[in-house]
């Protein structure tokens, strides 16, 4: 039995708003109640605010290779995405180049408190050796010690192509695994369309029987301007229409992005049980707008917090757009109190990967925390060190990040990994 304790925080985020003092105790990888402490491994987070693991629900990890493009910036997204292409395919997507990518994605992410990534991976070249892919960014993230949630998504892919693709990543990666989620949960599979605006009804039919045979969650992007625009040019009908037809409005679907909704869809939206991921690092950048998050949680959507990718965000910093998430939120209705955004960038997160055991330090769960170092200057005459995490002292970095009770970063820097090793590499592979 491994015991680790982590004590003389200021402050313990437990979940959603819940705030204590006192010990965190970790028994075998989980948050304990109590145990017997005598042995355990001391981690002083004296000066520290502890929260979870934050969660990222919607990432692009490949675009970690190709971030501030030239032509990529201030263009619509219908130009965006040829370019985005182009790249792509000058650069030749392939297992190797995927893994690079998705180290130096979860190295930031770890460096920057990130414990849990969903990798909404969108480029799957016909006839690449997908599995290979699926593989690389797995052993990427066992290598840095992150939790990885790998989305077999599509983006124009031949939808059987795309869907026996994603029943041969299953079978390698988590066979016989209910939910798609390993024995020691730090890798799950799930699947995704990019969303209306680019994948046919068959995509999402075929993909979602992947999803149905394996118990895996179902994610797309929608609602974000183009997505709009595409849907009523193509189907003359709304996004959200569109998949409610196709069995996409449901209680095991994410949607990431939602910037144009009407209270009639957020009303649809809710009552079918499907969860919401902000993502307002891309969204505002891209010129589509704030999601109005306050009237998607009060009508009841579960809402989750992601960056989306390197190509439009260009940082997998998700403190960062917490805040930001924060600030914009006072745009589009009543702002958004710090910790309800924190509890997104946690809880809410990993609820919509059906992962409730991921994202809050309440007994049972997952033993992925941060120590946040809040003693500095940037700090200094703070009076609410939890608020203090979102509103003071920008682009802030954990002193330490535990993921499953063991330390992966500890004074700023990855334990089992070299960062100038990762970036090296990356750079040398898309220079090559
Ligand atoms: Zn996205």
């Amino acid at each position: 039995m491994s015991v680790l304790v982590v004590r003389g925080a200021v402050a313990v985020l437990e979940d959603a708003g819940r705030v204590r003092t006192g010990d965190v105790i970790v028994v075998d990888g989980a948050v304990v109640d109590d145990a017997d402490t005598t042995d355990a491994e001391i981690l002083d987070a004296s000066g520290c605010v502890v929260t979870a693991g934050l969660v990222n629900a919607h990432h692009h990890l490949l675009q970690t290779a190709f971030r501030t493009l030239p032509g990529t910036r201030g263009i619509p997204m219908r130009e965006w995405l040829p370019a985005m292409a182009a790249a792509y395919n000058a650069a030749g997507i392939d297992p190797e180049l995927t893994g690079l990518a998705a180290r130096a994605g979860l190295a930031e992410a770890l460096l920057s408190g990130v414990t849990t990534v969903a990798d909404h991976h969108l480029t799957w070249p016909s006839g690449a050796d997908t599995v290979g892919m699926a593989r690389a960014a797995a052993a990427a993230a066992a290598d840095v010690g992150a939790r990885l949630v790998s989305v077999r998504g599509a983006a124009r892919d031949d939808p059987q192509e795309a869907a026996s693709s994603a029943q041969a990543i299953v079978d390698a990666l988590v066979p016989d695994r209910p939910g798609g989620v390993s024995a020691d949960g730090m890798l799950q599979v799930a699947v995704g369309p990019a969303g209306v605006h680019s994948d046919p009804r068959e995509t999402f039919d075929l993909l979602g029987e992947v999803a149905h045979r394996h118990g895996l969650r179902r994610r797309t992007q929608a609602n974000e301007v183009v997505d709009v625009e595409i849907a009523l040019e193509r189907y003359g009908r709304r996004p959200l229409d569109l998949l409610e037809d196709w069995g996409w409005l449901a209680a095991d679907v994410t949607l990431a992005h939602l910037c144009d909704v009407t209270p009639d869809e957020i009303g649809r939206v809710a009552a079918s049980g499907t969860s919401a991921t902000h993502a307002p690092g891309c969204d505002v950048p891209m010129g589509w707008g704030v999601a109005p998050v306050r009237a998607l949680r009060d009508a009841g959507i579960a809402v989750g917090l992601g960056t989306s990718g390197g190509g439009s965000n260009d940082a997998g910093h998700l403190l960062a757009d917490a805040r930001l998430a924060m600030q914009v939120s006072a745009l589009v209705g009543p702002q958004l109190p710090a910790s309800e955004v924190l509890s997104m960038a946690t809880s809410g997160s990993a609820d919509g990967l059906g992962r409730t055991e991921l994202g809050r330090l309440t007994p049972g769960s997952a033993a992925d925390l941060c120590l946040w170092d809040v003693s500095g200057v940037a700090d200094a005459g703070v009076a609410d060190p939890v608020a203090g995490l979102l509103w003071a002292s920008p682009g802030r970095r954990p002193r330490t990040v535990v993921v499953g009770g063991r330390v992966v970063v500890d004074a700023g820097r990855l334990v089992r990994a070299d960062e100038g090793e990762i970036v090296a590499r990356l750079f040398e592979r898309v220079t090559r």
